[in-house]
């Protein structure tokens, strides 16, 4: 079962969640840090890394001795990633998609398509669990070709009978959707606030109502701000599994990188049984 665990915004305690989900698992659960421009589930992991990759996307290269500047590329470039002018053709590789458009069009066949790194996928072991991270350079803009390139190769085929994890980048932008693309549940990690109502708002919007995906909520700082989101829940019909209370223990354990499980071993039981309501959940809606 592909379990996404994302959050409408930054600091809800998604990857504490994650990690805490991983950890809590007997058999040998997959994780997959997907938040490519700041992986930090590895911090709490320490997984001994085993292949490390460099993944890109295909980006234009052109051939001036053949190229007569008809300016064709950059018609029918959508992201006004290459430009004409001056008889000179010119190539924003940060807003290149890699869609291969120009190449195909180009009437003198002037245009190459060469790898430009992104970045890098690592993986390895964490105890039992196979851990998989993406890592966005510094200076990219291109994080979904990270993504999707490193859930092809570390889903593994058996993912119908065993966890995988997918740890999403906050917000509900782009590299968010292609992270929980092909999920079986979403689980939403939010805090009772009004921000945090907000923030769910928008990634319920994302996951159930565009992607059409099961969704589920935790809790996090349970009892610290008001009431908004599990009115909200109760009325969208959305089940909240777990509520984490707010306890300045697991503020502490996470600033240190100590993983909650091994900072405060009674909430295991509590992982593994929110792992049973995640598969209940998911079945009931399938
Ligand atoms: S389409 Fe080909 S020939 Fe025309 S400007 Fe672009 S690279 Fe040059
Ligand atoms: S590969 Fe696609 S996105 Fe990149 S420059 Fe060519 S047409 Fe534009």
């Amino acid at each position: 079962m592909i379990i996404a665990v994302a959050s409408g915004k930054g600091g809800t305690g998604k990857t504490t969640v994650a990690v805490s989900l991983a950890l809590a698992l007997s058999g040998q659960p997959a994780f997959l840090d997907c938040d490519v421009e700041e992986p930090n589930a590895a911090l709490f992991l320490r997984p001994a890394i085993t292949r490390r990759e460099e993944v890109g996307i295909l980006i234009p290269e052109v051939d001036f001795e053949r190229c007569t500047a008809c300016g064709r590329c950059a018609q029918v470039c959508a992201y006004h990633a290459i430009a004409v002018a001056g008889g000179n053709v010119v190539v924003f590789p940060a807003l290149c998609h890699g869609c291969g458009s120009c190449a195909l069009n180009c009437p003198e066949r002037a245009i190459r398509e060469v790898l430009h790194v992104t970045g890098v996928i690592e993986q390895g072991k964490a105890r039992a669990i196979a851990f998989a991270q993406g890592i966005m350079n510094v200076g990219e803009a291109m994080a979904v070709p990270i993504i999707r390139q490193l859930k092809r190769w570390a889903i593994p085929e058996d993912a119908a009978d065993r966890a995988v994890i997918l740890d999403a980048p906050p917000g509900t932008a782009c590299p968010v959707v292609e992270t929980m693309r092909g999920a079986d549940i979403v689980l939403l990690v939010t805090e009772p606030t009004p921000f945090g109502l907000h923030d769910l708002r928008l990634a319920v919007e994302v996951a159930r109502d565009e992607l059409g995906l099961p969704v589920a909520v935790v809790i996090n700082r349970d009892g610290i701000g008001d009431r908004g989101v599990e009115a909200y829940c109760a009325a969208e019909g959305i089940p909240v599994l777990m509520r984490i209370p707010f306890d300045r223990r697991i503020a502490e354990a996470y600033s240190d990188g100590v993983p909650l499980l091994e900072a405060l071993p009674e909430y295991r039981e509590q992982f593994a049984r929110l792992y049973r309501q995640i598969q209940q959940t998911g079945t009931d809606v399938l």
